[in-house]
């Protein structure tokens, strides 16, 4: 298992700035609840399902198997 940045630099820095403007909530989620902090729930459970490959919501992170 292994957690790398998207390649694609221009989405990155778009994230990265939306995560400085939120203050390190998910940009991309309307509501600041501890779940929606960045590495957020969803992503953090979809680490631990053995299943999953794939981006994170806002796509700044992959998760390889
Ligand atoms: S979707 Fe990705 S960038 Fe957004 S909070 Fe979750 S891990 Fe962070």
């Amino acid at each position: 298992m292994k957690i790398t940045e998207n390649t694609d630099l221009e989405i990155v820095k778009a994230i990265r700035e939306g995560l400085e403007r939120t203050g390190g909530y998910c940009p991309c989620r309307l509501e600041r609840t501890p779940e929606n902090k960045c590495m957020c729930k969803e992503f953090r459970d979809q680490i631990k399902d053995k299943d999953f490959e794939g981006y994170c919501h806002c796509m700044l992170y992959y998760k390889s198997k």
